[in-house]
């Protein structure tokens, strides 16, 4: 993110055309670094605004200037000061920033995490693709104890590429995959199963309870 007259201004979901001919290139074996770096940098700036944006609703803000910890309350009057610059912003400034930018990662921290910590060590532009192929298909989910499978609530990549959820999840079914790319695809669709089975049981008991 940046500032521009003191507007918070959030890095920008990743066009699905850019996506999709990443995956082209890859299912012909072709390695356009440029390409790849590009993507890759762009989602590595999403994920840290993903980050930087859900830990401020949990309470704990990063200046955005200095990068200072600012702890608040979530009243939406509330003024948050950073101590070190004087930067300051009201929560509820702040949360209208946010709005309908898709940057709450909630139930997906860790792999937006992982994928800020894990980017800079890789050298290789196949890395690169792998990790970014990861990224796209981790999803949202949390535990319900009746379950043994996690609960997937939506795909990470509505967080990271532009369009809606319905949208987004045709998308990722259409892209063209090549060998290497079809064990987190499996994986993927594994999950999005686990989670119909979840919404299928979940009517029927709702059902017996009518
Ligand atoms: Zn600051």
């Amino acid at each position: 993110m940046s500032l521009a007259n003191e507007k918070i201004i959030w890095s920008k979901r990743v066009s699905q055309r850019k996506i999709r001919l990443l995956y082209e290139n890859d299912a012909k074996g072709i390695i356009d670094e440029e390409l790849i770096d590009d993507i890759a940098f762009k989602f590595f700036i999403r994920c840290q605004d993903i980050i930087t944006v859900t830990d401020a609703s949990r309470g704990k803000l990063k200046c955005i200037k200095c990068g200072n910890i600012i702890y608040h309350n979530r009243r939406k009057d509330e003024f948050l000061k950073c101590e070190k610059c004087f930067w300051q912003i009201t929560w509820g400034s702040f949360l209208k920033s946010c709005h309908r930018n898709q940057l709450h990662g909630v139930g997906a921290l860790n792999a937006f995490k992982n994928y800020v910590i894990k980017l800079p060590k890789i050298k290789t532009p196949e890395g690169k693709m792998i990790l970014i192929d990861q990224l796209i298909h981790e999803v949202h989910q949390w535990t319900d104890s009746k379950f043994k499978e996690p609960i997937i609530t939506r795909p990470v990549a509505v967080n990271i590429i532009e369009g809606s959820t319905r949208k987004v999840i045709l998308f990722l079914d259409r892209l063209s995959r090549s060998n290497q790319r079809k064990i987190s695809y499996k994986k993927f669709t594994e999950k999005v199963h686990s989670s119909n089975n979840y919404i299928l049981e979940s009517k029927r008991r709702l059902k017996k309870l009518d």
